[in-house]
């Protein structure tokens, strides 16, 4: 599944073709998204420029002149531009391509059909799917007073609790794994009980390895055009996911696992503490 770090560079590897020029033509193949896509969307588009192409959690937001066009790649969706050099026969899960009047095209494929393109005519941040999320990860707004304040009035697992898109929207289950075992922090601690210095940590932990995954992403960009970049995660050594029984790489204690909230759950029981 397409997490923060590939959306953010979905949208870094497709923003230099496509912001500042006017869409010619919207073709859809096949409606049936997550929520069917709106009949009247190539009207809508045709003729708008794009302005940017921002991206609030995993959305791709398209700020355009009357609207924005909200894009989310679901459980396996991807984007690719393609120029007019190249062959433009459709595979069968090439649902909506979206051509630009610069001769590049956005293809947008999805064999899951989980994936949503849908149009709104308001401010985006106020779009249902959107309005109740909690801060980007990256942004200044996520800190360690922030984190706090939302953890002392809970009791909740603290792995859940940072897997909550209204607490901190991008932070995915590798990501969560992967922050707290940097924390020192296990999965299981009551949010309730959290101290300042591991708020401070934490928040720095799930900064580092979603700007490291992201970073990583960034280094498959130039060939965005042609090729399926590789998730973020694969370019970074995990520490503690999919590393059950696996040595600990800081103390050499077996990694272990549990479910937790319907996920798998990777610790090391030296290194993170209650
Ligand atoms: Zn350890």
């Amino acid at each position: 599944m397409p997490e923060l770090p590939e959306v953010e560079t979905s949208r870094r590897g497709i923003a230099p073709f496509l912001v500042g020029h006017s869409i010619s033509e919207v073709i859809v193949r096949d409606h049936r998204l997550r929520w069917p896509v709106n009949p009247d969307l190539p009207a809508i588009l045709a003729q708008q420029p794009v302005h940017q192409i921002r991206r609030r959690a995993k959305y791709l937001l398209f700020d355009c002149n009357t609207g924005t066009l909200l894009l989310h790649l679901g459980m396996s969706g991807r984007l690719r531009v393609l120029d007019s050099h190249q062959p433009l026969y459709a595979d069968k899960h090439d649902h909506l391509d979206i051509v630009f009047d610069n001769g590049y095209r956005l293809r947008y494929t999805d064999p899951r059909r989980f994936g949503a393109v849908i149009w709104t005519y308001e401010p985006a941040e106020q779009h249902p799917l959107l309005s109740h999320l909690g801060p980007e990860p990256l942004e200044a707004d996520f800190d360690a007073d922030y984190l706090l304040e939302k953890a002392t009035k809970r009791q909740v697992a603290i792995k859940t609790f940072i897997m909550n898109a209204e607490i901190v929207v991008g932070v995915g289950n590798i990501y969560a794994s992967e922050a707290l075992f940097m924390a020192g922090i296990h999965p299981k601690m009551i949010t309730a009980t959290l101290k300042r210095i591991q708020a401070l940590k934490l928040v720095d932990a799930i900064q580092a390895v979603l700007g490291k995954a992201i970073a990583a992403g960034g280094t498959t960009l130039r060939d965005f055009r042609d090729s399926e970049g590789n998730p973020g995660y694969f370019a970074q050594e995990l520490k503690v996911y999919n590393r059950a029984g696996q040595g600990c790489r800081q103390c050499g204690h077996p990694i272990e696992l549990f479910r937790q909230a319907n996920r798998a759950s990777y610790f090391c029981p030296v290194c993170q503490r209650l």
